[in-house]
């Protein structure tokens, strides 16, 4: 565990709470999961989310996390690539594979996109 955990929210709950600093903070969202009623007339969340729980404990958030970066990487890997621009912001330098050139530093995608629209 990194020193940047540290305690947050209900320091009674002994509970490991979510990273925090100055300039890095967890900002929480909402997630919809379907309930449905059992034979007692209790909501209950849907099986799924609750063998995700079971499975994964206290990291299932952590899991989400990590598919989601995954996720994000195999969509840049497959449909962007990079232009000689700075690699700034939350678009960086990623060009979508439909431009072959960009339209700001005139790098093109690669050789072949070069020789067929220049
Ligand atoms: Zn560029």
């Amino acid at each position: 565990m990194d020193m940047w955990y540290k305690m947050a929210g209900n320091h009674n709950s002994g509970r490991k709470k979510d990273p925090m600093s100055e300039y890095s903070r967890m900002g929480k969202k909402t997630l919809y999961i379907r309930q449905t009623k059992n034979l007692k007339g209790e909501w209950t969340d849907d099986p799924l989310f609750q063998w995700f729980k079971r499975i994964h404990g206290s990291l299932w958030q952590k899991q989400l996390r990590t598919w989601m970066r995954m996720d994000v990487e195999r969509i840049k890997q497959k449909n962007y690539w990079q232009c000689g621009c700075p690699n700034q912001g939350v678009q960086g330098n990623y060009i979508p594979n439909r431009m072959p050139k960009c339209p700001t530093c005139g790098s093109w995608k690669n050789e072949l996109a070069k020789l067929r629209y220049e």
